[in-house]
Protein backbone atom coordinates (compact mmCIF):
# COMPACT_ATOMS: atom_id res chain seq x y z
CA UNK A 1 0.00 0.00 0.00
CA UNK A 2 1.04 3.36 -1.06
CA UNK A 3 0.94 6.36 1.57
CA UNK A 4 -0.06 8.86 -1.48
CA UNK A 5 -0.17 6.68 -4.85
CA UNK A 6 1.09 9.24 -7.41
CA UNK A 7 1.72 6.19 -9.77
CA UNK A 8 -2.09 5.40 -10.19
CA UNK A 9 -2.72 8.46 -10.88
CA UNK A 10 0.03 8.56 -13.52
CA UNK A 11 -1.21 5.94 -15.14
CA UNK A 12 -4.92 7.30 -15.50
CA UNK A 13 -3.33 10.39 -17.05
CA UNK A 14 -0.03 9.12 -18.97
CA UNK A 15 -0.94 9.67 -22.12
CA UNK A 16 -1.87 13.30 -22.22
CA UNK A 17 1.00 14.11 -19.44
CA UNK A 18 3.66 12.15 -22.01
CA UNK A 19 2.35 14.35 -24.90
CA UNK A 20 2.14 17.61 -22.69
CA UNK A 21 5.95 17.14 -21.47
CA UNK A 22 6.48 16.25 -25.21
CA UNK A 23 5.32 19.74 -26.37
CA UNK A 24 7.68 21.56 -24.29
CA UNK A 25 10.29 19.67 -25.24
CA UNK A 26 9.74 20.17 -28.63
CA UNK A 27 9.05 23.84 -27.79
CA UNK A 28 12.43 24.14 -26.27
CA UNK A 29 10.63 26.76 -24.11
CA UNK A 30 11.65 25.39 -21.01
CA UNK A 31 11.37 28.42 -18.63
CA UNK A 32 8.14 30.74 -18.07
CA UNK A 33 6.67 31.53 -21.75
CA UNK A 34 3.34 30.28 -22.61
CA UNK A 35 3.12 26.93 -20.56
CA UNK A 36 3.22 29.28 -17.52
CA UNK A 37 1.25 31.77 -18.41
CA UNK A 38 -1.65 29.56 -19.59
CA UNK A 39 -1.34 27.58 -16.64
CA UNK A 40 -1.57 30.70 -14.56
CA UNK A 41 -4.88 32.03 -16.19
CA UNK A 42 -6.19 28.54 -15.54
CA UNK A 43 -5.13 28.28 -11.61
CA UNK A 44 -6.74 31.82 -11.02
CA UNK A 45 -9.75 31.02 -12.85
CA UNK A 46 -10.47 27.82 -11.09
CA UNK A 47 -9.95 28.97 -7.44
CA UNK A 48 -11.95 32.78 -8.27
CA UNK A 49 -8.47 34.82 -7.81
CA UNK A 50 -7.19 38.14 -9.56
CA UNK A 51 -4.08 37.49 -9.99
CA UNK A 52 -1.83 33.81 -9.95
CA UNK A 53 2.18 34.11 -10.30
CA UNK A 54 3.57 30.79 -10.45
CA UNK A 55 6.84 29.95 -8.73
CA UNK A 56 9.53 27.26 -8.42
CA UNK A 57 8.04 25.96 -5.25
CA UNK A 58 5.60 26.40 -2.20
CA UNK A 59 8.36 28.14 -0.14
CA UNK A 60 9.24 30.57 -2.28
CA UNK A 61 6.14 31.48 -2.86
CA UNK A 62 5.74 32.48 0.88
CA UNK A 63 8.90 34.42 0.45
CA UNK A 64 7.90 36.27 -2.41
CA UNK A 65 4.62 37.47 -0.47
CA UNK A 66 6.41 38.58 2.25
CA UNK A 67 8.83 39.97 0.04
CA UNK A 68 6.11 42.09 -1.87
CA UNK A 69 4.74 43.18 1.70
CA UNK A 70 8.35 44.38 2.41
CA UNK A 71 8.53 42.43 5.29
CA UNK A 72 12.27 42.70 6.66
CA UNK A 73 14.34 43.75 9.79
CA UNK A 74 11.87 44.74 13.16
CA UNK A 75 8.91 43.16 11.75
CA UNK A 76 6.68 40.54 12.83
CA UNK A 77 4.84 38.35 11.13
CA UNK A 78 2.53 35.83 13.07
CA UNK A 79 2.98 32.44 12.30
CA UNK A 80 1.40 29.40 13.76
CA UNK A 81 3.06 26.80 16.25
CA UNK A 82 2.25 23.86 14.67
CA UNK A 83 2.76 23.45 10.85
CA UNK A 84 5.49 22.79 8.29
CA UNK A 85 8.94 24.22 8.99
CA UNK A 86 8.90 26.64 5.63
CA UNK A 87 5.87 29.05 6.99
CA UNK A 88 8.35 30.48 9.70
CA UNK A 89 11.37 29.90 8.05
CA UNK A 90 10.94 32.64 5.49
CA UNK A 91 10.03 34.83 7.93
CA UNK A 92 13.31 34.42 9.79
CA UNK A 93 15.65 34.38 6.38
CA UNK A 94 14.00 37.61 5.92
CA UNK A 95 15.20 39.14 9.31
CA UNK A 96 11.85 39.68 10.91
CA UNK A 97 10.96 37.42 13.91
CA UNK A 98 8.09 34.83 13.74
CA UNK A 99 5.81 35.19 16.12
CA UNK A 100 4.14 31.79 17.16
CA UNK A 101 0.93 31.42 18.22
CA UNK A 102 -0.68 27.62 19.27
CA UNK A 103 -3.71 26.02 17.31
CA UNK A 104 -6.95 25.08 18.32
CA UNK A 105 -6.91 21.30 18.69
CA UNK A 106 -10.14 20.63 16.79
CA UNK A 107 -9.15 22.22 13.30
CA UNK A 108 -5.24 22.33 13.86
CA UNK A 109 -5.45 26.29 13.05
CA UNK A 110 -5.31 29.53 14.62
CA UNK A 111 -8.23 31.17 15.54
CA UNK A 112 -8.86 34.73 15.57
CA UNK A 113 -8.31 35.20 19.31
CA UNK A 114 -5.16 33.85 19.22
CA UNK A 115 -4.25 36.04 16.36
CA UNK A 116 -5.54 39.15 18.49
CA UNK A 117 -3.74 39.05 21.25
CA UNK A 118 -0.23 38.15 19.61
CA UNK A 119 -0.59 41.91 17.51
CA UNK A 120 1.83 44.23 18.10
CA UNK A 121 2.62 47.60 16.75
CA UNK A 122 5.50 45.52 14.96
CA UNK A 123 3.34 43.05 13.51
CA UNK A 124 3.29 43.50 9.65
CA UNK A 125 1.52 40.49 8.25
CA UNK A 126 -0.05 37.15 9.66
CA UNK A 127 1.08 33.87 7.72
CA UNK A 128 -2.30 31.49 8.61
CA UNK A 129 -2.10 28.26 7.42
CA UNK A 130 -5.07 25.79 5.87
CA UNK A 131 -3.50 22.53 7.63
CA UNK A 132 -4.22 19.31 6.37
CA UNK A 133 -6.40 20.63 3.73
CA UNK A 134 -8.96 22.65 5.90
CA UNK A 135 -9.47 26.26 5.76
CA UNK A 136 -9.42 28.78 9.42
CA UNK A 137 -12.13 30.76 10.20
CA UNK A 138 -11.13 33.23 7.32
CA UNK A 139 -14.16 35.65 8.40
CA UNK A 140 -13.01 36.14 12.13
CA UNK A 141 -9.28 36.21 11.05
CA UNK A 142 -9.76 38.57 8.33
CA UNK A 143 -11.51 41.04 10.70
CA UNK A 144 -9.23 41.04 13.25
CA UNK A 145 -6.22 41.58 11.06
CA UNK A 146 -7.86 44.51 9.17
CA UNK A 147 -8.75 46.39 12.27
CA UNK A 148 -4.74 46.32 13.13
CA UNK A 149 -3.56 46.96 9.70
CA UNK A 150 -2.09 43.87 9.33
CA UNK A 151 -2.27 41.55 6.02
CA UNK A 152 -3.25 37.84 6.12
CA UNK A 153 -1.35 35.68 3.67
CA UNK A 154 -2.91 31.93 3.71
CA UNK A 155 -0.34 29.52 3.12
CA UNK A 156 -2.43 27.02 1.20
CA UNK A 157 0.28 24.21 0.17
CA UNK A 158 -2.09 21.75 2.02
CA UNK A 159 -5.43 23.46 0.45
CA UNK A 160 -5.89 24.05 -3.23
CA UNK A 161 -9.22 23.62 -4.21
CA UNK A 162 -10.58 23.21 -0.85
CA UNK A 163 -13.43 25.90 -0.03
CA UNK A 164 -14.35 27.84 2.89
CA UNK A 165 -18.14 29.55 2.92
CA UNK A 166 -18.30 28.50 -0.54
CA UNK A 167 -15.44 30.73 -1.30
CA UNK A 168 -12.04 28.90 -2.69
CA UNK A 169 -9.00 28.51 -0.58
CA UNK A 170 -6.57 30.88 -2.12
CA UNK A 171 -9.49 33.42 -2.91
CA UNK A 172 -9.82 34.97 0.03
CA UNK A 173 -6.73 36.79 2.01
CA UNK A 174 -4.75 39.50 0.58
CA UNK A 175 -2.03 36.86 -0.57
CA UNK A 176 -2.04 33.18 -0.69
CA UNK A 177 0.25 30.70 -1.43
CA UNK A 178 0.13 27.14 -2.63
CA UNK A 179 2.96 24.89 -3.63
CA UNK A 180 3.16 21.95 -6.05
CA UNK A 181 5.24 19.30 -4.08
CA UNK A 182 4.53 16.46 -5.88
CA UNK A 183 2.84 14.78 -3.24
CA UNK A 184 0.09 17.96 -2.16
CA UNK A 185 -3.05 17.75 -3.64
CA UNK A 186 -2.41 19.18 -7.18
CA UNK A 187 1.30 18.17 -7.64
CA UNK A 188 3.77 18.60 -10.28
CA UNK A 189 6.33 16.13 -11.29
CA UNK A 190 8.87 18.16 -9.68
CA UNK A 191 9.33 21.79 -7.17
CA UNK A 192 6.85 24.27 -7.92
CA UNK A 193 4.05 26.48 -6.46
CA UNK A 194 2.12 30.05 -6.76
CA UNK A 195 1.07 33.46 -5.10
CA UNK A 196 -2.62 34.29 -5.62
CA UNK A 197 -4.09 38.08 -4.72
CA UNK A 198 -6.75 40.57 -6.00
CA UNK A 199 -4.44 43.33 -5.97
CA UNK A 200 -2.66 44.26 -9.32
CA UNK A 201 0.09 46.45 -7.13
CA UNK A 202 1.18 42.99 -5.55
CA UNK A 203 0.50 41.31 -8.78
CA UNK A 204 2.57 43.60 -10.64
CA UNK A 205 5.86 43.49 -7.70
CA UNK A 206 5.38 39.64 -7.77
CA UNK A 207 6.10 39.29 -10.90
CA UNK A 208 9.40 41.29 -10.75
CA UNK A 209 10.43 40.16 -7.37
CA UNK A 210 10.05 36.31 -9.00
CA UNK A 211 12.67 37.31 -12.05
CA UNK A 212 15.38 39.01 -9.93
CA UNK A 213 13.08 42.44 -9.41
CA UNK A 214 13.42 42.68 -13.35
CA UNK A 215 10.54 44.78 -14.65
CA UNK A 216 11.87 45.41 -18.27
CA UNK A 217 14.98 43.50 -20.01
CA UNK A 218 18.12 44.04 -17.48
CA UNK A 219 15.89 46.29 -15.54
CA UNK A 220 16.04 45.75 -12.13
CA UNK A 221 13.50 47.76 -9.35
CA UNK A 222 13.97 45.65 -7.19
CA UNK A 223 16.07 43.18 -4.76
CA UNK A 224 14.91 39.65 -6.23
CA UNK A 225 14.88 36.10 -6.63
CA UNK A 226 15.39 33.07 -9.36
CA UNK A 227 11.91 31.83 -8.31
CA UNK A 228 10.50 30.81 -11.69
CA UNK A 229 8.66 27.62 -12.54
CA UNK A 230 9.38 25.67 -15.37
CA UNK A 231 7.49 25.30 -18.67
CA UNK A 232 7.65 21.07 -17.80
CA UNK A 233 5.83 21.05 -14.69
CA UNK A 234 3.42 24.18 -15.79
CA UNK A 235 2.31 21.26 -18.86
CA UNK A 236 2.03 18.28 -16.37
CA UNK A 237 -0.12 20.97 -13.77
CA UNK A 238 -2.35 21.68 -16.83
CA UNK A 239 -3.18 18.19 -17.13
CA UNK A 240 -3.82 17.39 -14.11
CA UNK A 241 -5.78 20.52 -13.33
CA UNK A 242 -8.40 18.93 -15.59
CA UNK A 243 -8.60 15.93 -13.66
CA UNK A 244 -8.65 17.96 -10.12
CA UNK A 245 -11.91 18.93 -9.56
CA UNK A 246 -13.24 14.88 -9.96
CA UNK A 247 -10.23 13.99 -7.16
CA UNK A 248 -11.50 16.66 -4.92
CA UNK A 249 -14.86 14.42 -4.68
CA UNK A 250 -12.93 11.21 -5.15
CA UNK A 251 -11.43 12.49 -1.71
CA UNK A 252 -14.47 13.42 -0.15
CA UNK A 253 -15.64 9.81 -0.81
CA UNK A 254 -12.43 8.49 0.96
CA UNK A 255 -12.36 10.42 3.18
CA UNK A 256 -16.10 9.78 4.13
CA UNK A 257 -15.58 5.89 3.97
CA UNK A 258 -12.43 6.32 6.12
CA UNK A 259 -14.96 8.31 8.90
CA UNK A 260 -17.30 5.77 8.78
CA UNK A 261 -14.81 2.82 9.48
CA UNK A 262 -13.45 4.81 12.11
CA UNK A 263 -16.52 5.90 13.90
CA UNK A 264 -17.73 2.23 13.76
CA UNK A 265 -14.00 1.75 15.85
CA UNK A 266 -14.51 3.89 18.32
CA UNK A 267 -12.08 6.46 16.99
CA UNK A 268 -12.29 9.80 16.51
CA UNK A 269 -12.29 11.23 12.54
CA UNK A 270 -10.62 14.40 11.96
CA UNK A 271 -13.18 17.59 12.28
CA UNK A 272 -14.21 19.47 9.26
CA UNK A 273 -16.33 22.60 9.97
CA UNK A 274 -19.92 22.41 8.33
CA UNK A 275 -18.86 25.42 6.20
CA UNK A 276 -15.78 23.85 4.73
CA UNK A 277 -14.59 21.45 2.54
CA UNK A 278 -11.32 19.61 3.17
CA UNK A 279 -8.95 18.35 0.42
CA UNK A 280 -7.49 16.02 3.13
CA UNK A 281 -3.91 16.69 1.53
CA UNK A 282 -3.64 14.41 4.55
CA UNK A 283 -6.09 12.60 6.75
CA UNK A 284 -4.91 12.84 10.27
CA UNK A 285 -6.62 11.29 13.13
CA UNK A 286 -5.27 11.84 17.47
CA UNK A 287 -4.92 9.29 18.83
CA UNK A 288 -3.44 8.48 22.57
CA UNK A 289 -1.16 5.86 21.72
CA UNK A 290 0.10 7.00 18.40
CA UNK A 291 3.48 5.07 18.70
CA UNK A 292 2.29 1.97 19.48
CA UNK A 293 -0.11 2.45 16.86
CA UNK A 294 2.37 3.84 14.02
CA UNK A 295 4.78 0.94 14.65
CA UNK A 296 2.16 -1.59 14.88
CA UNK A 297 1.16 -0.52 11.44
CA UNK A 298 4.43 0.05 9.77
CA UNK A 299 5.40 -3.65 10.96
CA UNK A 300 2.16 -4.76 8.67
CA UNK A 301 2.88 -2.86 5.71
CA UNK A 302 1.23 -0.34 6.58
CA UNK A 303 2.99 3.28 5.67
CA UNK A 304 1.98 6.56 8.04
CA UNK A 305 3.57 9.90 8.73
CA UNK A 306 3.36 12.15 11.29
CA UNK A 307 2.78 15.78 10.59
CA UNK A 308 4.32 17.20 12.20
CA UNK A 309 6.48 15.55 15.28
CA UNK A 310 7.90 18.85 17.09
CA UNK A 311 6.08 21.99 17.26
CA UNK A 312 8.29 24.77 15.29
CA UNK A 313 9.10 27.08 18.13
CA UNK A 314 10.93 23.44 19.68
CA UNK A 315 12.86 23.41 16.72
CA UNK A 316 17.33 23.89 17.22
CA UNK A 317 16.66 26.65 14.24
CA UNK A 318 14.22 28.67 16.00
CA UNK A 319 16.45 28.07 19.52
CA UNK A 320 17.28 32.16 19.74
CA UNK A 321 14.20 32.58 20.01
CA UNK A 322 14.12 31.22 23.66
CA UNK A 323 10.88 29.25 23.65
CA UNK A 324 10.44 27.14 26.27
CA UNK A 325 8.03 23.84 26.62
CA UNK A 326 4.32 24.12 27.97
CA UNK A 327 4.44 27.59 26.12
CA UNK A 328 2.22 25.84 23.14
CA UNK A 329 0.09 23.42 24.70
CA UNK A 330 -2.23 22.26 21.95
CA UNK A 331 0.84 21.53 19.59
CA UNK A 332 2.82 19.83 21.95
CA UNK A 333 -0.13 17.90 22.30
CA UNK A 334 -0.97 17.44 18.76
CA UNK A 335 2.93 16.54 17.66
CA UNK A 336 2.72 13.84 20.16
CA UNK A 337 -1.37 12.03 18.87
CA UNK A 338 -1.55 12.58 15.47
CA UNK A 339 -0.58 10.16 12.57
CA UNK A 340 -1.40 10.67 9.08
CA UNK A 341 -2.83 7.52 7.23
CA UNK A 342 -2.88 6.19 3.80
CA UNK A 343 -4.88 8.59 1.31
CA UNK A 344 -5.25 9.97 -2.18
CA UNK A 345 -8.07 10.10 -4.94
CA UNK A 346 -7.67 6.33 -5.83
CA UNK A 347 -7.16 4.59 -2.17
CA UNK A 348 -9.43 1.57 -2.31
CA UNK A 349 -11.95 0.94 0.09
CA UNK A 350 -10.32 -2.91 0.51
CA UNK A 351 -6.94 -0.98 1.24
CA UNK A 352 -9.16 1.64 3.85
CA UNK A 353 -10.71 -1.48 5.86
CA UNK A 354 -7.29 -2.89 6.29
CA UNK A 355 -6.03 0.36 7.88
CA UNK A 356 -8.82 0.26 10.02
CA UNK A 357 -8.50 -2.87 10.98
CA UNK A 358 -4.79 -2.81 11.63
CA UNK A 359 -5.53 0.16 14.23
CA UNK A 360 -7.89 -1.47 16.11
CA UNK A 361 -5.72 -4.39 16.49
CA UNK A 362 -3.03 -2.15 17.61
CA UNK A 363 -5.17 -0.81 20.26
CA UNK A 364 -6.50 -3.91 21.28
CA UNK A 365 -2.69 -5.51 21.94
C1 LIG B 1 4.63 21.75 1.57
C2 LIG B 1 4.44 22.95 2.41
C3 LIG B 1 5.16 24.13 2.19
C4 LIG B 1 6.33 24.24 1.25
O1 LIG B 1 6.07 23.92 -0.06
P1 LIG B 1 7.31 23.47 -1.01
O2 LIG B 1 6.71 23.47 -2.36
O3 LIG B 1 7.74 22.12 -0.55
O4 LIG B 1 8.38 24.48 -0.86
C5 LIG B 1 4.86 25.24 2.96
N1 LIG B 1 3.89 25.20 3.90
C6 LIG B 1 3.19 24.07 4.16
C7 LIG B 1 2.12 24.11 5.19
C8 LIG B 1 3.44 22.91 3.44
O5 LIG B 1 2.74 21.80 3.70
Amino acid sequence: MEFIDLKKQYRRMEKEIDQAVKRVLDSCRFILGPEVEALEEELSGFCGAGFCVTTSSGTDALLLSLMCLGVGEGDEVIVPAFTFVATAEVVALLGAKPVFVDVDYRTFNVTADAVKEAITDRTKAVIVVSLYGQCPDFDSIMAVAEESGVYVIEDAAQSFGAEYKGKKSCSIAHLSTTSFFPAKPLGAYGDGGAVFTDNEDFYRKLLALRNHGQVARYRHRYIGINGRLDAIQAAVLRVKLKYFPQEIELRQVAAGRYDALLEEAGIEPPYIEPHNLSVYAQYTVKLKDRDKVAEFLNRNGIPTAIHYPIPLPYQEAFSCLGHREGEFPVSERLSSEVLSLPFHPYITIEEQVRVVEAIKEAISV
